[in-house]
């Protein structure tokens, strides 16, 4: 189906990049994508992605809106404070951008559920705020064949990834990391502290790179590992090679 001439107005700044172009835009419309956790990563991720015109975004949180989450949480206004985050979030996005499906899933990600929620969408956004999400999403997202990308944020400093091992070259995120850490030994944000724009910064690359996925347009960043350090004002990115001893993959 071409672009309606309200499509051809609304992406305009798309249509002219060479890299995205009509083609591109389409692919975007057609792409389902699933954001795990609507917080300070899958606001922005979110946002970016409706306003982009992805044809079909899911939303998996079983959380509600507190007034601390204000701080770095765009996806939400005060007056939301108490409601389900997926079902005002699902309202923001449709404010934005309406013709784009946004499907609510207020549940907890658990081993009972990924399988499920995963198979229908193309691409996985893992804004989660725990290991045992996070590897979850990983083995779930590999098991699929579901390219998956991955942002991580704490105080002043971002992570980001594209895991693909599905592709049978690529690490995933069990080749850098292992297995969960120890309980206890490494803290979440309520604990340790995040700058709310760190988590803007790092949820916007997200959302970035889940559009290169879809539209294919430059170099993705399956096989390294982006670092991002606030305070300095740094990025640097390094390469994470496929470990042949993985548990998840050989
Ligand atoms: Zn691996």
């Amino acid at each position: 189906m071409p672009l309606s001439d309200d499509e051809l107005e609304r992406y305009a700044r798309h249509l002219v990049l060479r890299q995205i172009g009509g083609p591109g835009q389409a692919r975007i419309r057609a792409a389902k994508v699933l954001v795990i956790g609507a917080g300070g990563l899958g606001s922005p991720v979110a946002l970016y992605l409706a306003a982009a015109g992805v044809g079909t975004i899911g939303l998996v949180d079983d959380d509600t809106v507190s007034l601390s989450n204000l701080q770095r949480q765009i996806l939400y206004r005060t007056a939301d404070v108490g409601r389900s985050k997926v079902a005002a979030g699902a309202e923001a996005l449709a404010a934005l951008n309406p013709g784009t499906v946004v499907e609510a899933h207020p549940v907890r990600l658990t081993a009972d559920n990924a399988a499920t929620l995963f198979a229908a969408y193309d691409i996985i956004a893992d804004g989660s705020d725990n290991f045992a999400t996070r590897f979850l999403v990983n083995d779930t997202a590999f098991a699929l064949g579901k390219t998956l990308v991955s942002a991580a944020v704490t105080e002043f400093d971002g992570q980001l990834a594209t895991w693909k091992a599905h592709d049978g070259i690529s690490p995933c995120y069990r080749c850098l990391f292992g297995g969960p850490p120890p309980p206890g030994t490494v803290g979440n944000c309520s604990e340790t502290g995040v700058l709310g724009a760190a988590a803007g910064v790092m949820g916007s690359l997200q959302a970035l790179e889940v559009l290169k996925e879809i539209t294919g347009a430059g170099q993705g960043l399956a096989g390294r590992l982006l670092l991002y350090d606030a305070l300095s004002a740094r990025f640097r990115t390094i390469s994470v090679p496929r470990d042949p001893g993985c548990s998840l993959h050989t």
